[in-house]
């Protein structure tokens, strides 16, 4: 059978796999690729999926860096089915919508720049209406039960522990007469996430997909992040402030809530107001109480004992404009959580505006803040940050809170993969920057001994079969490097080039007539590095 690595690869975005056996074709996850224009580029070019070609896609879980472009799929062909556990599918519905939203205002927003430079109107990579019609094509599954998903192929999910109905998925396929395994890691959870249950173990196979998100850290405990937060809202409420936690919409704010149910129900603090202020997160708080299948014993436990987890006295969830205006007039001490969890559009925006430049309110960072956000700039110190057009003074208590991950880290990982009992198999280690699926890679090969691969995008193999060697060699991305991306690189080169130019003249312009020899010995990098591309050219 043949396999091609459409994303996913030296990358945590744009999870997909092509499998090919017979004439059958099918995808493992259908990710949309984030993070910068040059990697956003490839959403628009997907001939290698093949759309009217494929049969199935197999789906890990919700997030968009494995779910985003079905609806892309759909609208270029795509009539197969999309099998994945029911949360996933409640999930999607909102998560896809809500990517779809996205889409049209991008465009609009191009459009409207465009327009100004006497350019096209700029279309939406696909529209909400797309990604409601692409729900049809989805068909759910439960956890733990194998079934035939075409001749001579069987297929069974197992809970990943990542995110609400997220899945490990097994393939089994007749090779050769004998039967060989592959496995989809997915995203694999922390373990003693609360509310999710921790990662299934796998012990047999041939061939893994495996993920490296965090193959190089280790988190901090989580019973150590939980107090943590205790004494943040517990040091708010004595000095009658709030407290403000950006937080993505799926999972971490169920988790958030959850939490600070606990300390209401422990009596560490009393009941205070507590609102979730961002609509999409209200949707997936009840695609959770609607999937109380999925939740863990301790979760199970307080269902059955009659609470439910994620319900506390004085929650309000805020959907209107108007309702999340007004939380601004309560005065008491309480907590609000937000989206979007990078502090760069949404409605914390509104509430980091009112409260920063508070001595006495504290700002709780959970999640990972990219370079470029607000949330980063906030992390990194700022004196004041930019919002709605006015410079924010920065003087609220800011905490970065480490042990709330949704990922495995490095301990975790390999803890999930020392299960294996097949000495036999095959790593290809994905879902990683490229610098930590290669560490990974290195790591789980002196360990246990296992062949490890990290792909490149666009790698084709073939496996279980006399070809497999030749195709193995013939590797390489290079081959499968469409000329844009040569002239998008170029475009981005020149302008940071010019960039880079401007800054250093007017540093030295401010300050000693000096440069910082640290600028120096990086320019001297990028020169050489610039040179031997050249002498390989
Ligand atoms: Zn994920
Ligand atoms: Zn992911």
């Amino acid at each position: 059978m043949k396999v091609e690595f459409l994303g996913g690869v030296r990358t945590v975005t744009g999870s997909a796999t092509l499998l090919e056996k017979g004439s059958l074709k099918w995808l493992v996850d259908c990710g949309m690729f984030q993070g910068g224009k040059e990697l956003e580029e490839r959403n628009w070019h997907l001939q290698p999926y093949q759309a009217k070609n494929l049969s199935f896609i197999l789906l890990t879980h919700a997030h968009i860096d494995h779910s985003g472009l079905i609806p892309k799929l759909v609208q270029e062909g795509f009539r197969g089915k999309v099998i994945c556990t029911k949360a996933t599918r409640d999930l999607c519905e909102i998560m896809l919508e809500d990517s779809g939203h996205i889409q049209e205002m991008e465009a609009e927003w191009q459009s409207r720049k465009g327009k100004r430079a006497g350019k096209k109107e700029a279309a939406p990579l696909y529209t909400v209406k797309d990604a409601e019609k692409s729900l049809r094509y989805f068909q759910t599954v439960n956890y733990g039960e194998r079934f035939t998903l075409a001749n001579g192929i069987n297929v069974r999910f197992q809970d990943a522990g990542h995110i609400l109905g997220s899945a490990i998925i097994e393939v089994w396929i007749e090779e050769g007469g004998g039967e060989k395994k592959l496995i989809f890691s997915g995203d694999l959870g922390n373990s003693g996430q609360p509310i999710v249950r921790d990662p299934s173990w796998i012990e047999e196979g041939d061939v893994l997909w495996m993920e490296s998100t965090y193959g190089n850290r280790l988190h901090k405990s989580r019973e150590e992040t939980v107090q943590e937060l205790l004494k943040i809202v517990q040091e708010a409420i004595a000095h009658e402030a709030k407290v403000i936690i950006p937080a993505f919409a799926v999972e971490r704010t169920q988790e958030i809530i959850y939490t600070l149910g606990q300390f209401v129900r422990q009596g560490s603090i009393p009941s205070i107001p507590i609102y979730i202020d961002s609509p999409l997160a209200i949707s997936a708080t009840e695609i959770f109480k609607r999937n109380p299948g999925c939740f863990d014993h301790e979760t199970q436990a307080l269902l059955s004992g009659g609470e439910h987890p994620l319900e506390i006295p004085e929650i309000n969830y805020t959907r209107t404009t108007e309702e999340s205006k007004a939380i601004n007039q309560d005065s008491r001490p309480g907590v609000i959580v937000s989206a979007s969890g990078m502090c760069d559009s949404g409605r914390i925006q509104h509430h980091l505006k009112h409260h920063l430049w508070r001595n006495d309110s504290h700002i709780v960072i959970i999640g990972y803040q990219a370079e470029g956000t607000t949330g980063r700039r906030i992390v990194d110190g700022a004196k004041t940050v930019r919002l709605f057009g006015e410079e924010i003074a920065v003087k609220a208590h800011i905490h970065t809170l480490g042990g709330f991950s949704a990922h495995a880290d490095q301990k975790g990982l390999l803890a999930w993969l020392s299960h294996f009992s097949n000495p036999q198999l095959e790593v290809f280690v994905n879902h990683g920057e490229e610098k930590i699926s290669t560490q990974l890679s290195q790591l789980i090969r002196e360990r246990f001994h296992f062949k490890t691969v990290v792909p490149l995008w666009g790698e084709k193999r073939v496996l279980f079969g006399e070809g497999e060697k030749e195709l193995a060699e013939e590797r390489g991305v290079e081959a499968f490097i469409p000329e844009e991306s040569f002239s998008t690189l170029f475009n981005q080169l020149d302008r940071t080039y010019k960039r880079v130019r401007r800054k250093l003249k007017k540093e030295k312009k401010r300050g000693d007539d000096l440069y910082d020899p640290r600028w120096l010995k990086q320019l001297e990098e990028i020169n050489k590095k610039l040179e031997e591309l050249e002498e390989e050219l």
